[in-house]
């Protein structure tokens, strides 16, 4: 285990683990700085810079949860039914400014403020009313049911959401509910994104022989815009070091992260290395990993401001299309979230039944493209896409969740339980 004598951040090669590389990455970074305020209703998927305290107890007063009739609990009777004579009604938003006396109820609607005094509401469904008498049977509500209680929901002066939260649309709503109509959130995480291989071609372009067309450039930029991130598209750049040199510095110039794929992480030719190790403190890694192995991070360091600016952080994919995504979930995805100062949020893991025998050998990470479903037991199993080829891009449409066989972990026996990253919809 010489590899671990150094830091895996150091430049230079280092056989790694894959939880040992997540460790690495996330033990480097920092979140960025710097906040803007945005209206509500462009604040969904933004990170919240500061926790954002109640202002007013939620809800304001306590109310009624039922369409009903509200009265004094401590007036029930512990046998037999109780009477109690209407002597008003209440709707919501119309407060009521009598008084109610023992014996007496009011009908009431879902919402209106509870008046003075009143604690109970009996729901209609459950009572029996008779002119402007209602009966209640012994044993169907009991003092305090159905109402709901000042701050219930929220308290004034304590915090409702927390910075780093990942506003969903809920929490849109929560915040409304408060008054707000505005929020702090952090910048979005700018990250420059280009392809490298002199073999890529851009869309129009002829599909000359030999030439593939760039596919990675589209699907990462679609799982950068899912997590809410500013793309910096710098497109295709050649197998060329003084082109390497100048994409570098263009990302280093205006993005926080430079996401690259291809090139075997660039680090296959020395010359790709070289240019690297002048603008910065590049690792690579071999990964025990499939798809993936080679991937190279580390700090890009922004010469201008040395010691000053952080560094523009590397991110250096496999080329193979389905080993980019699978490296970009693996390590790219939860260090940008780090980045852009959300708190943790890891994939949602779960586990299946696999309909058939995986085999797999112990000493590396698998990531298997499946689709996870509900089998006739009700139980969740999983089956593979097809190919599960690195360069097979159908079998990550066709997916939808990763079936992640653990470093240590050998051969699945059918129906045997696999762990699986769930991300439809969520990547
Ligand atoms: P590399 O990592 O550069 O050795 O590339 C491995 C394989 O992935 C090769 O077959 C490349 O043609 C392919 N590849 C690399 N980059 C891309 C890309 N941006 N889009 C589609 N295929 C790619
Ligand atoms: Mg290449």
């Amino acid at each position: 285990m010489t590899e671990l004598a150094e830091s895996p951040l150091t430049a230079g090669d280092r056989n790694l683990s894959v939880a040992q590389a997540r460790a690495a990455i996330a033990a480097a970074l920092q979140p960025i700085a710097g906040s803007e305020t945005v209206p509500l209703t462009q604040a969904l998927g933004r990170v919240l810079a500061d926790d954002v305290i109640s202002p007013i107890d939620v809800p304001a007063h306590d109310n009624s949860a039922m369409d009903g009739y509200a009265f004094h609990g401590a007036g029930l009777q512990p046998a037999g039914a109780t009477r109690l004579q209407s002597v008003g009604t209440l709707f919501a938003g119309a407060p009521y400014a009598g008084k109610v006396a023992a014996g007496q109820c009011l009908r009431i609607m879902t919402g209106a403020v509870m008046p003075a005094g009143l604690d109970t509401v009996v729901p209609l469904e459950l009572c029996r009313v008779d002119g402007d008498v209602v009966h209640i049977d012994a044993g169907v509500v009991r003092p305090g049911d159905n109402r709901r209680c000042r701050g219930e929901d929220l308290t004034a002066g304590r915090p409702a959401l927390h910075a780093g939260r990942v506003l969903r649309p809920a929490d849109l709503g929560l915040v409304a509910s408060l008054g707000i109509a505005e929020v702090a959130v952090r910048r979005r995480l700018r990250v420059a994104l280009f392809s490298t291989g002199d073999e890529l071609r851009t869309l129009g372009q002829p599909l000359d022989a030999g030439s593939v067309y760039d596919s990675n450039r589209y699907s990462l930029m679609g799982a950068l815009q899912r997590l809410g991130m500013e793309v910096v598209d710098l497109g295709l750049v050649a197998d060329d070091p003084a082109a390497l040199q100048a994409a570098l510095e263009a990302s280093m110039a205006q993005a926080d992260v430079v996401l690259t794929s291809g090139g075997v992480s660039m680090g296959d030719a020395d010359h790709t290395r070289e240019v690297l190790a002048r603008l910065g403190e590049v690792a690579f890694w071999k990964v025990a990993m499939r798809p993936g192995r080679p991937f190279a991070f580390g700090p890009l360091t922004r010469a201008a401001h040395a010691g000053t600016a952080p560094p523009c952080w590397l991110f250096a994919l496999p080329g193979n299309p389905v080993a980019a995504l699978v490296t970009f979930y693996a390590f790219a995805r939860d260090a940008l979230l780090q980045l852009a100062g959300a708190t943790p949020q890891p994939l949602p893991t779960l586990q299946a039944r696999s309909t058939a025998t995986l085999r797999k050998r112990p000493g590396r990470t698998e990531f298997q493209r499946g689709i996870v479903e509900r089998a006739a037991d009700g139980g969740w199993q999983v089956r593979l896409t097809g190919s599960q080829g690195a360069g097979v891009l159908r079998s990550m449409c066709e997916a939808n969740a990763l079936v992640v066989l653990g470093h240590e972990q050998g051969s699945v026996a059918e129906g045997g339980l696999v762990d699986v990253w769930l991300f439809d919809g969520l990547v």
